[in-house]
């Protein structure tokens, strides 16, 4: 690594398919994207070929505002995997447009000491290689 470059946590990579791309590689123009079902307009995630509301076939890519609000969350003191930032907050996100449309998520720019439940969020994007992955930091106003 270059020494000028940002530090980056490991990542473990998903598989980046035809049915999750959108997902992860959205944050490519920095949109967070996930199915929505045409017919009753319920987003789907994680990507499933028929809506579980309505069980309609077609679904397509959409992108959300990206705003989303803090459900739960807990500080990982254990070092699983080398990285400079312990302790760092995991948690689970309701995304602003959908209630039960959740992803868990790690919070950044935010002292861990300071993350609450509720706490208003927007997403962010970390580039590694060919997937981007959507985290989490607190937004204000
Ligand atoms: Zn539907």
């Amino acid at each position: 690594m270059a020494a000028d470059a940002p530090a980056k946590p490991f990542r473990v990579l998903p598989r980046v398919t035809a049915a999750n791309q959108h997902f992860w590689r959205g944050g490519e123009q920095g949109f967070l994207r996930f199915l929505r079902c045409r017919a009753c307009r319920t987003y789907v995630h994680p990507p499933a070929p028929v809506c579980p509301d309505c069980y309609g076939k077609d679904l397509a890519a959409e992108a959300v505002s990206g705003r989303a609000t803090v459900l739960t969350f807990t500080l990982n003191h254990q070092p699983w995997v080398p990285a400079p930032d312990h302790p760092y907050a995991i948690a689970i996100v309701e995304i602003e447009e959908q209630r039960g449309l959740r992803l868990m998520t790690n919070l950044v720019g935010c002292p861990p000491q300071d993350v609450r439940v509720g706490m208003p969020v927007q997403v962010v994007f970390e580039q590694h290689e060919d997937v981007w992955i959507p985290l989490f930091t607190p937004r204000r106003g």
